[in-house]
């Protein structure tokens, strides 16, 4: 029998706030153990959580980037449990009444070939609620460390529908999450420091089947790789397990991923089991038209729907706006470049080709303002500069700092200087090419081309292809 696999993930994301969701300590990575604390987020006897406003703003947000409903009101839940991760021995959570219902993320499908425009899916939202982190426990030999830093730094959990059938969808849906959070500065999503984790459930059903198979859970998955591989591992797993006519235990399972291997871990505890009940400590919090009507009147284009504009609205091809709008800085700084001089071909490649590869991945400023940029197409556009001269320009200007009027004073000067006689060069190559001509001025306007290449060879390439056509075609008495 054919198998489809079903998979649902459950995201979790730490929001970028200066306070943690219940209390003033700080948020805070890679500092000293244990330094930011204090007695909320230590659970000591007495201590009342808060709720931090901001942390709230951030998760409405994400609900409103990815499409969800927002509750008039939402409220706060104990997860009861035991683990020295979490002193006060339950984690405040929303189980009832979470902040964001319903939704969808918008993925961008795997295709074989990675340049060309791949379909794209909705994947269907459960929810997104708020939460708070737990303590990091390291293990060594014998003994366990506990790190209560992140213990406290709010957490949103982007729950889906099982609405994924391979390793690849569930790494584009992956990838779209991050995109989405970074890009509207909700969170960072760094997967190296643990800002965003996932556990994923996996089913195998009859191909076309409606009814969901039992699932295996896999938890905490803090990689691309690692959560790719444990699905694609746990899907070949089921599928042998129902070949040889057995049945899947409902369980929760742990990847390793130095052995590439999973092993079972516990068998599913269920709801009962945390006994949620209602937080005493805190208060439901109503979220009015006004604060939600302002957060949806500041959120941003969604990346994907940006990516589309600019193909429809300046014709740049999908590869080049795939590499400009998945940032958000990146689409930004090219539409303030427009605004000073437009040419979106020529703006979108300096800064898709050349700008980028001057920058080191980890840059996080953009090293030159949009005037400078397009300070650099502009002349090239008057015929001022070649475009190799703006190419080297702005390469200087990245290494060196320098804007544009100071790196290019003397370049100018140069170009002025050496200026070749672009009349006499083009009324050389319209006498060189007279059949050329001719065909132009009888209306095969293509025929231009021949004329400019002769010019442009005699100006051992130097010219300005702009500047040539336009001399060309004056001599040629059919100036456009
Ligand atoms: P729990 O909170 O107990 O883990 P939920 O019902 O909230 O369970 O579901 C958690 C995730 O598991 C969701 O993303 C959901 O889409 C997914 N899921 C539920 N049932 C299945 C299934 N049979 N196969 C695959 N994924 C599933
Ligand atoms: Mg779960």
């Amino acid at each position: 029998m054919r198998y489809e696999a079903v998979i649902g993930l459950e995201v979790h994301v730490q929001l970028r706030t200066l306070s943690k969701a219940f209390s003033r300590s700080r948020c805070s990575f890679a500092e000293e153990p244990n330094t930011a604390t204090d007695p909320v987020t230590l659970g000591l006897p007495g201590a009342l959580p808060v709720i931090n406003k901001e942390a709230i703003r951030q998760t409405v947000r994400a609900g409103m980037i990815f499409n969800c409903a927002i509750a008039e009101v939402c409220k706060w839940d104990r997860k009861n449990y035991f683990y020295p991760d979490n002193p006060k021995n339950y984690q405040i959570t929303q189980q009832e009444k979470p902040i964001c219902i319903g939704g969808f993320v918008e993925i961008e499908l795997p295709g074989s070939a990675r340049n060309i425009q791949g379909p794209h899916r909705m994947v269907r939202l459960n929810r997104i609620h708020l939460e708070e982190d737990v303590g990091k426990l390291t293990h060594r030999g014998n003994h366990s460390s506990i790190d209560f830093n992140r213990a406290g730094i709010p957490l949103a959990e982007i729950v889906s529908e099982p609405d994924l059938h391979s390793a690849e969808e569930a790494s584009a849906y992956l990838n779209s999450i991050r995109m989405h959070l970074a890009y509207a500065g909700i969170s960072d999503c760094d997967m190296e420091k643990g800002q965003m984790r996932c556990d994923v459930n996996v089913s195998l059903r009859p191909e076309g089947g409606k009814e969901l198979g039992t699932r295996v859970e896999y938890k905490n998955l803090n990689s691309m790789s690692g959560a790719r591989n444990a699905i694609a591992h746990e899907i070949a797993r089921q599928s042998r397990i129902l070949e040889e006519g057995k049945t899947i235990a409902r369980e929760t399972r742990r990847w390793n991923a130095q052995k590439n291997d999973s092993e079972g871990m516990r068998t599913k505890e269920n709801l009962q089991d945390y006994c949620y009940f209602p937080d005493p400590d805190l208060m439901p919090v109503r979220l009015d038209a006004t604060f939600l009507d302002g957060l949806r009147g500041e959120l941003p284009e969604r990346p994907f729907d940006r990516q589309r504009r600019f193909m429809d609205q300046y014709g740049l091809p999908f590869t080049i706006t795939s590499v400009l709008c998945p940032v958000r800085e990146l689409g930004d700084f090219f539409e303030a470049a427009l605004a000073v001089h437009y040419n979106p071909k020529a703006i979108a490649n300096l800064i898709a080709n050349d700008l980028l590869r001057e920058m080191s991945s980890d840059d996080r400023k953009l090293p030159l303002g949009p005037a400078d940029l397009a300070a650099l197409v502009r002349e090239v556009d008057e015929g001022k500069l070649s475009k190799q001269g703006a190419q080297d320009l702005l390469v200087r200007m990245v290494r060196t700092g320098e804007n544009f009027a100071k790196a290019a004073a003397p370049l100018l000067e140069e170009v002025r200087l050496s200026e070749l006689d672009v009349g006499q060069l083009c009324r050389e190559a319209i006498a060189s090419s007279p059949k050329a001509a001719a065909e132009f001025r009888s209306g095969k306007t293509t025929a231009i081309n021949a004329i400019k290449g002769a010019a442009m060879r005699a100006a051992g390439g130097k010219a300005n292809p702009a500047e040539l056509d336009r001399v060309l075609r004056d001599l040629l008495g059919t100036s456009p």
